[in-house]
């Protein structure tokens, strides 16, 4: 019996999360040697997935992987605590964009959120700590296998908040990116999309019918809320493929567009499901937080316009809240609120990359502790049983509520090496 065996596995990922997974530099070659991908999502289990190998926030974390028995072990504190896997490094991944401009500004940020690419780095972001960022000379996929457990597009990275200078302290992508990083814009960039995507259905075959497929972006100009732009994704792609396939859903993770008619044209596109993150739910917590438009929005917004999309689209819609950065007891009234009008939050523990580094650095916010986000879990958990609600399908990754109510989502087959790579044999454990 191991030191760690009593604990479960929901139990463990719940332990893991705020603190990532130390991963040596050799070990993370190994890994993208096996064809493994990405370093950032970590499965325990075939159905429990949490993007907490992060490096870039596990410096002083008591954990860490190791390769042994031609298998992926996590120790804590030098005792075996759990082992792991990874999803597989898929094909369409070669379908890279790039600005073509020879920029070396763009970064792949090995350890972030969403697999995640982004070129919006500022070249000295995370310069003390070089381990989470590789500059790819430009390029990124067009399609990401991301931590939604499923594939994502996200038509821009840009944000009109840190153009204007006010981001969300708490904002996971770092970096000041502006116009030039809105892809969709870029010539060329939508047709590359639907050919990647094109791709991906090729590789996948049936099983894409395991997968999901996420929109997602910073915040766009306009009173649509950058709808337009998730939009012509969905468009390009049934241009390219004649059709939009068959998936557990297609999501547009969106601030909530001014006016209702804009859920019309998002459903009419092919979203099947919509996601508004409230993120915070106290007026003056918010204001605080999220110096910006979002910021002032107030919640009853989000509540006419969630209760709207509950007519509209034929899957989930949901919001999400941050666990970290406002009062337990605000968050859990807004838990209850979204709950009454039949809205599933995700709850989500704040992490420490991105803006959100510069709140721990300050000392305004700091991961909440595994003991911490158990109780926020299990009193959500209360709230959304006692409306008669399942938590959310869509996870981000980093969420336990949804195994601590006893959901889970198997990974796609297809995405996923079976058994022992033959190489695996030869590498060195650490
Ligand atoms: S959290 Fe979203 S809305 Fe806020 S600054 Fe970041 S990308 Fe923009």
């Amino acid at each position: 019996m191991g030191k760690y065996s009593h604990l479960s596995e929901v139990d463990k990922k719940i332990e893991i999360q705020g603190f990532g997974i130390k991963i040596s530099r050799e070990l993370k070659a190994d890994l993208q040697r096996e064809g493994f991908y990405p370093v950032a999502l970590t499965w325990l289990g075939d159905d429990l997935t949490g993007p907490f190998s992060f490096t870039g926030y596990g410096d002083s974390s008591p954990f860490e992987l190791r390769h042994e028995d031609c298998g992926y072990h996590v120790y804590r504190d030098g005792e075996h605590f759990s082992e792991v896997t990874f999803y597989k490094r898929p094909k369409f991944w070669d379908r890279q964009w790039s600005f073509g401009d020879g920029s070396e500004s763009t970064f792949f940020v090995e350890e972030g959120m969403a697999g995640v690419i982004t070129p919006c780095a500022p070249d000295n972001a995370f310069s003390e700590n070089d381990d989470v960022l590789k500059v790819t000379g430009g390029r990124f996929p067009f399609v990401g296998l991301a931590c939604y457990n499923g594939l994502s597009i996200w038509p821009s990275y840009g944000c009109l908040y840190t153009k204007q200078g006010s981001p969300c302290t708490f904002c996971c992508i770092p970096g000041d990116y502006n116009e030039d990083k809105m892809l969709i814009q870029q010539k060329g960039w939508l047709d590359g999309v639907a050919r990647a995507f094109e791709a991906a259905v090729d590789e996948l075959g049936d099983d894409i019918r395991n997968c999901s497929l996420t929109v997602d972006s910073g915040t766009l100009p306009g009173r649509d809320k950058g709808a337009w732009a998730y939009i012509q994704v969905l468009e390009a792609i049934k241009a390219r493929i004649g059709r939009l396939p068959d998936m557990i859903y297609i999501r547009a993770v969106i601030e909530p567009p001014y006016d209702e008619e804009v859920l019309f044209k998002l459903r009419d596109a092919g979203f099947t499901g919509i996601q508004c993150d409230i993120d915070v739910y106290d007026d003056a917590e918010r204001l605080a937080i999220m110096p910006n438009a979002k910021g002032k929005r107030p919640i009853s917004d989000y509540v006419r316009i969630l209760s709207k999309a509950k007519e509209i689209f034929p899957g989930e819609v949901a919001t999400q809240l941050v666990a970290g950065i406002q009062k337990d007891e605000n968050l859990l009234k807004g838990v209850e609120r979204f709950a009454g009008i039949g809205v599933p939050t995700l709850v989500t523990p704040f992490l420490p990359f991105g803006q959100g580094l510069n709140m721990v650095r300050v000392g305004t916010a700091s991961v909440p502790t595994p003991d911490k986000m158990r109780k926020v879990y299990g009193a959500c958990a209360e709230i959304l049983s006692r409306y008669n609600m399942a938590p959310p399908e869509f996870r981000g990754g980093v969420s336990s509520l949804a195994e601590t109510m006893g959901r889970r989502l198997k990974r796609a087959p297809s995405l996923t090496n079976f058994g022992k790579p033959e190489s695996a044999l030869n590498l060195r454990a650490v």
